[in-house]
């Protein structure tokens, strides 16, 4: 069927929270969408990661001053950012745009941008888990951000005048404050600043199963299938794909394969400067009740999270490209801190995961249509918030794709 007799047909590659978002919501306007991955929704990036609904993250990674980070990123296994020295030469092009990015003409453009997509965020989730009959994955109970001393709080203030120029009011905590939130932390956090109107998904594979599961039950087609190459005929796409979905003709395609967008796009001459943040978490089965909402050790840039089924420690920034296998020095350092901020945890077995975060220089996502190639879209690049900013990267493809409602 071609568009002229109906509904266009949309494939959508990559079904992680950002695909799965996009395919719902193309579905319920009547397109006929088919969702493709070589794995089962929700295995990527979205697998794994904080559940944290973010709307203040205004700032972008690549803040000024990052240049002095980057010695340490290099030296320092431990380091919360860290590029291993045998990918220096692949990463080299992508870290020196990472650093022109923190011009500070820059980082205003990028705040304005993430802070745009960003709006409306926790509702719009709140009301998606709703719908999708998941409402117990939505906890609105803010965010609770962790400093040692005031000097530690200091270091972040680009960062916290940043989301105050955009409205999100943090209040700020002394000891007593933070234990009357969180009684279970440790005495090294003193400071807190805390975004009271703040969410977590706390399953995000779940969530993005609900989804894929709404989506078939709408008529979506879903495929396990590989995709090799994107080829454009007269009139369609076509895929070359292992499986079911070799040959299969769309009129649109969009490309929503999280970090892995980049090989798919290459060879049709679209280049981004997308290179993967390899971030980890580990997570305690069974330990509940220790904390009750996303608590940020912001010194140590982890988030920690109540997750339904355990509590979830994520964070690191490991620049190391997307074949190489997980190093376990990562998630143990993560490890050490968890157990060290909740004493509580000293005797309790962890399991932990790898997952890569897509990641623009200036923190910016890609989102439309891609230039000079009819039927092709972008959506990708969502770096350390593609949850948050699920849903409204589908409601801009979708707008964009078919036209407002
Ligand atoms: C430790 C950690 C913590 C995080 N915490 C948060 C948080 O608290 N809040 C937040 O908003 N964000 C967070 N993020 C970021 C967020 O998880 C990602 O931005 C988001 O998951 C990206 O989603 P995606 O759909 O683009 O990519 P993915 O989830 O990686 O999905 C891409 C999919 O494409 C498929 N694919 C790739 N290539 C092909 C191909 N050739 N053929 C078929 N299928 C293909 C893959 O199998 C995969 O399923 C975190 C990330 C990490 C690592």
């Amino acid at each position: 069927m071609t568009p002229s007799m109906g509904s266009p047909r949309v494939a959508v590659v990559g079904a992680g929270i950002v695909g799965t978002s996009i395919a719902l919501a193309l579905r319920k306007r009547g397109a006929q969408v088919t969702l493709v991955d070589r794995d089962e929704p929700g295995s990527g990036c979205s697998y794994g990661n904080s559940g944290a609904i973010s709307p203040a993250s205004v700032a972008p990674l690549a803040m000024p001053g990052i240049l002095a980070s980057v010695p340490g990123m290099l030296l320092d296994n431990e380091s919360p950012l860290h590029l291993p020295l045998r990918y220096l030469p692949q990463a080299l092009p992508w870290l020196l745009r990472f650093v022109a990015s923190a011009r500070p003409a820059t980082v205003e453009a990028s705040a304005a941008k993430l802070a745009a997509l960003h709006a409306g965020a926790l509702d719009a989730h709140e009301a998606m888990t709703r719908e999708l009959g998941v409402p117990e994955l939505f906890l609105r109970r803010g965010h609770l951000h962790l400093y040692p001393d005031a000097k530690a709080l200091a270091k972040d203030s680009g960062g916290w005048r940043m989301r105050q120029a955009y409205g999100f009011e943090a209040e700020r905590l002394d000891r007593g404050g933070i234990e009357a939130l969180e009684p279970n932390v440790s005495a090294r956090y003193q400071v807190g600043m805390y975004l009271a109107d703040h969410a977590t998904i706390l399953n995000p594979l779940r969530y993005v199963q609900a989804m894929a599961g709404a989506f078939a039950a709408a008529g979506g087609g879903i495929l396990r299938s590989a995709v090799a190459r994107l080829e454009r005929g007269d009139a369609a796409w076509q895929l070359r794909a292992t499986g079911a979905a070799d040959g299969m003709e769309f009129d649109h395609v969009v490309v929503a394969a999280g970090a892995w967008s980049k090989v798919l796009l290459a060879p049709l001459g679209v280049r981004l400067a997308l290179e993967s943040q390899r971030g980890y978490h580990v997570q305690f089965p069974g330990a509940q009740g220790v904390i009750s909402r996303t608590v940020v050790l912001a010194d140590r840039k982890v988030f920690v999270t109540p997750m339904e089924d355990g509590l979830r420690v994520g964070g690191t920034v490991e620049i190391g490209g997307l074949d190489a296998p997980p190093d376990e020095r990562r998630s143990a350092v993560l490890g050490r801190i968890a157990r060290a901020t909740f004493p509580g945890l000293a005797q309790a077995s962890a399991r932990t995961w790898m997952g890569h975060r897509p990641c623009m220089p200036d923190s910016v996502p890609v989102v439309g249509a891609a230039p000079g190639q009819r039927g092709l879209w972008l959506a990708t690049g969502h770096g350390h918030l593609g949850l948050t900013d699920s849903l409204n990267t589908a409601e801009r493809i979708v707008g964009a794709l078919l036209g407002p409602v």
